[in-house]
């Protein structure tokens, strides 16, 4: 048999195993000391994948290794100790192994009918997850999703159904009702996208101010809700964020959570990155009122370090994803009727689905949440060393956070954002780390490096702080 055929013989797809195998070992090797951020040239890449004649292939043993070497040139090294990151994880050996698995199987999840493992261990790691985050037993739901943007999605639609019921048939256009959800001015902008796919749009979703601490101002809240109510619009569910992207803080949870009880509003927090701190007994205090949230986003391909993409949508309102999503087409399985089993289709955005959990499932599996606690803990630990070496160092911290962010300027220019652009642009360039710049609060420039590799040491940090420090003696000279 040809092996450009797509059957292949047995012989070959060993070989394939075997040196695939080969290859993602040495790279996660050799990732330790490849330069963080690649050449960034597009011709180069193009010419690469042109060069290839499409027609005929090229066989699968020599599509592995230009692939291989593509990946290796032409991407940012997310899986390096030194890429100091947007909250993209050094993903777990073992997460690796269930996105292969879940490929090799071709699981199939969105009828419990074609996946009876699949689905009963996506239930059994929502249940495990609320459980582990203090839910209380017996108010505990939830469903996977791509990612923390659409278990956010997932959040909106799912409070606008519970609160306004009739909102599913007929949309908004025809009611007249105008439904706001309150986000902090720091929150993710996956949640005013979710305003637009929703159809309650960006004037549906208000920006609540934040403190200095760029922390939202519960006095501001109670205010917009208040306004909004007077002027005839429609609160709907207010948002907490527990560890922005951009600085890792965590908006007052009990305080948010008492105002939205008040108000009779749906409480979401998303909690994508910092959600998974709370099985670290220290940091717990943190987060103190995530479990009484009506529903929390919480990403797997995050602090739990699984590949892309997983995302976990959980919420303590039974039934409420079933009174969202469920739809009963006559073409769907029916091996699930009868027995005490559920059709993810019927209580989630996604039809088909991959077999999502099954790359957190094999690292709970292999490590534990002892093995999570002792990795997140450490990544916590190398937070707080990196931004006492920053310190140490003369840089100026602009906001302190438990959860492994670090963000932090020039001591006498901290206005300068160009000056911190360009510092991003040579460390990218040195190829000794990556780290990224934003701006606090839309309006305070700062430099921004997160620990999301469970492998980071110290050693790590301090030839980050050297880069840091030479670059910094050019870019003032
Ligand atoms: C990453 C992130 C998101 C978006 O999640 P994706 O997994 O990228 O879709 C939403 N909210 C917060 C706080 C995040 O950090």
């Amino acid at each position: 048999m040809s092996d450009r055929d797509l059957r292949l013989d047995e012989a070959l797809r060993r070989r394939i195993w075997a040196s695939l195998g080969e290859s993602i070992e040495e790279y996660l090797v050799d990732v330790e000391e490849l330069p963080v951020l690649p050449k960034l040239d597009p011709v180069k890449i193009r010419k690469e994948l042109a060069s290839v004649d499409m027609e005929t292939g090229v066989g699968l043993e020599e599509a592995l290794s230009r692939v291989t070497g593509w990946m290796r040139d032409f991407q940012l090294h997310i899986a390096s100790p030194r890429y100091f990151g947007l909250y993209n994880p050094h993903p777990t050996t073992a997460g690796i192994v269930g996105d292969a698995l879940a490929a090799t199987f071709n699981a199939q999840l969105a009828a419990w009918g074609h996946s009876p493992f699949g689905v009963e261990a996506e239930r059994f790691l929502i249940l495990e997850l609320g459980r582990k985050l203090g839910m209380a037993a017996g108010s505990v739901d939830g469903t996977f999703a791509s990612g923390g943007a659409e278990a956010n999605l997932t959040a909106t639609l799912v409070a606008l159904a519970e609160k306004f019921p009739g909102y599913l048939e007929t949309g908004f256009g025809s009611s007249g009702l105008r439904p706001v959800i309150y986000v902090s001015a720091e929150a993710h902008d996956s949640m005013r996208r979710s305003g637009r796919v929703a159809g309650i749009g960006d004037a549906g979703v208000s920006h609540i101010p934040v403190d200095e601490t760029f922390r939202m101002r519960p006095d501001a809240l109670e205010e917009a809700i208040r306004s909004d109510r007077a002027s005839g619009r429609m609160p709907a569910m207010v948002v907490a964020t527990a560890g922005t992207t951009n600085s890792g803080v965590i908006d007052p949870l009990s305080g948010v959570l008492e105002i939205a009880k008040a108000n009779d509003l749906w409480a979401h927090c998303d909690a994508a990155w910092g959600g998974a701190a709370w099985i670290v007994p220290e940091l717990r205090q943190h987060l103190r009122g995530l479990p009484e949230y009506d529903s929390i986003t919480i990403d797997a391909h995050k602090w739990f370090s699984v590949p892309m993409g997983a995302g976990v949508f959980l919420t303590r309102h039974v039934g409420a994803l079933e009174r969202t999503f469920s739809m009963t087409p006559a073409y769907m399985p029916r091996e699930g009727t009868g027995l005490d089993v559920r059709n993810p289709f019927q209580h989630s955005i996604q039809w088909s689905r991959r077999f999502i959990g099954l790359k957190f499932l094999m690292t709970l599996l292999s490590s534990g949440w002892k093995g999570y606690e002792s990795a997140i803990e450490h990544q916590a630990q190398m937070g707080e060393r990196l931004a006492d070496l920053l310190i140490e160092s003369g840089w100026k911290l602009l906001v302190r956070s438990p959860l492994a962010v670090v963000c932090f300027t020039l001591a006498d220019r901290p206005e300068d954002g160009s000056g911190l652009d360009e510092i991003v642009r040579r460390v990218g360039k040195s190829g000794e780390a990556w780290i990224s710049a934003t701006m606090l609060a839309g309006r305070i420039p700062a430099l921004r490096a997160c620990i999301t590799n469970f492998r980071t040491e110290e050693s790590d940090l301090r030839r980050l702080i050297e880069v840091l420090n030479l670059i910094r003696a050019e870019v003032t000279a």
